[in-house]
């Protein structure tokens, strides 16, 4: 099944708001191993938009349309639609009652052009907007499916996931069963990943294979498709282990882990406490290990120990070991990861000073970072990294290459 994105609305073609929507649509797409072709982004011109409907038709059997479905004037997706395929509007009763009542809880006046909203592509089967107002529909002809999506995206996700996700499984069950799984890795470049599984991704029919990189972490798609479900996993496992021979030590998770998720586990399964005073990355880290739920019982706190002066006089790193060795330097890092385990009392203590960029600092060209880690009673240890992106690349990078060496 082959499909295409339409989003519909001005204010995407003004770079008033980003296209948010098709990224998520397409990521949930990938799950069901549908593959999307094209994304269209057309203004609120019916015209205009008949031509895109028109162009999809003939390279995709599945479209799906994000907004233009609220009640006001350029909302136009549907009463175009209707008119391209011949389809009444009918009123759904359902979609009435619930904008009214939707109205009451709101104790706001309903007027006539909501009314609007409970109109309905004729043969559809609508999709409950638990969000807001506008239903969504999903409509099929003999050549094409259509689905018809809300703009908002608080409206349109859970649509998508709970109403149309389900309806697309099903359409596809009709075909056979899929399954997908995403392999994450760490320390290993996307280009480098792609020539390690070249034949792979060459040769790749059943499971398909998609990489994909961002902020310094590569993940792989696997994407199996079979009569069974137990057969579809089969593949996947066999494609895994192939994967795993040539990369394993680059994997780090699998499928919605992340490295400070991982992190969490580790330390809360082994009872362990951790600190950290930050330099270049100013809260990052810690920021970073907040993300994830459950940090609590593993996190205890930190320092942001911007300048030197406040590194000496609130941490407690000397003066001569800044003087001698730099700000950016293996024992300040150290210096700062034992001050800081304990100030806090925690099991392992994190130090990062560097020169995020564009300019050095401490003497060190921009991109230089020593992260210092002390564990327990252990003597510290002390890592450097020569980044070379952008000053908050650089600072995430830090934070995550101090984050994997943890959990390695
Ligand atoms: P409403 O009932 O709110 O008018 P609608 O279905 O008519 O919803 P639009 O009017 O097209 O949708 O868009 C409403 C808002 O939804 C936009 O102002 C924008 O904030 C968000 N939105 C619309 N399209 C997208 C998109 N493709 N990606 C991300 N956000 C979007
Ligand atoms: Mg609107």
């Amino acid at each position: 099944m082959k499909a295409e994105i339409i989003a519909v609305g001005s204010e995407l073609l003004l770079g008033q708001i980003s296209n948010t929507n098709a990224r998520f649509i397409s990521s949930q797409l990938a799950e069901l191993g549908i593959d999307v072709y094209y994304h269209t982004v057309v203004g609120d011109n019916p015209n205009r938009l008949v031509d895109s409907i028109k162009i999809a038709e003939n390279r995709a059997d599945l479209i799906i349309f994000s907004g233009g479905l609220g009640p006001t004037k350029d909302d136009l997706t549907k009463e175009t639609i209707s008119k391209h395929l011949n389809k009444n509007l009918v009123l759904d009763h359902h979609a009435l009652i619930y904008i009214e009542d939707f109205f009451k809880r709101m104790n706001r006046k309903m007027t006539e052009n909501n009314k609007k909203q409970a109109l309905v592509l004729e043969g559809c089967t609508v999709l409950e907007n638990k969000h807001g107002m506008a239903p969504g529909m999903f409509l099929s002809t003999k050549t094409h499916s259509y689905i018809l999506l809300p703009g908002p995206p608080k409206e349109m996700e859970p649509m998508f996931q709970f109403e149309a996700k389900p309806i697309l499984s099903k359409l596809l069950h009709n075909e056979s069963i899929i399954k997908s799984h995403v392999i994450r890795f760490y320390g290993i470049g996307e280009a480098e990943l792609e020539t390690e599984v070249q034949d792979l991704l060459h040769n790749q029919t059943n499971p398909t294979l998609a990489p994909l990189a961002s902020d310094g972490e590569v993940t792989l798609r696997l994407t199996a498709k079979s009569d069974t479900e137990e057969e579809a996993w089969k593949l996947i496992d066999a494609m895994q282990t192939e994967i795993f021979n040539r990369l394993g030590k680059f994997v780090y998770g699998y499928n919605n882990d992340s490295l400070a998720s991982k992190l969490r586990d580790i330390l809360v399964e082994n009872n362990l406490t951790i600190s950290a005073a930050e330099s270049m990355t100013a809260g990052l880290f810690q920021s970073e290990l907040a993300a994830v739920s459950g940090m609590g019982q593993a996190l205890v706190g930190g320092m942001i120990t911007y300048t030197e002066d406040i590194k000496i006089k609130q941490l407690g790193v000397k003066e001569t070991t800044i003087k001698e060795f730099s700000v950016v330097s293996s024992p300040c890092a150290e210096e700062m990861a034992v001050r800081v385990k304990e100030k806090f009392g925690t099991n392992i203590g994190v130090g990062i000073t560097g020169a995020a960029g564009p300019d050095g600092h401490g003497g060190q060209p921009a991109g230089t970072v020593w992260i210092g880690i002390a564990i327990d009673d252990s003597a510290p240890v002390s890592y450097k990294l020569n980044l070379s992106g952008m000053r908050n690349t650089n600072r995430l990078r830090a934070v995550k290459f101090t984050i994997h060496y943890l959990i390695r």
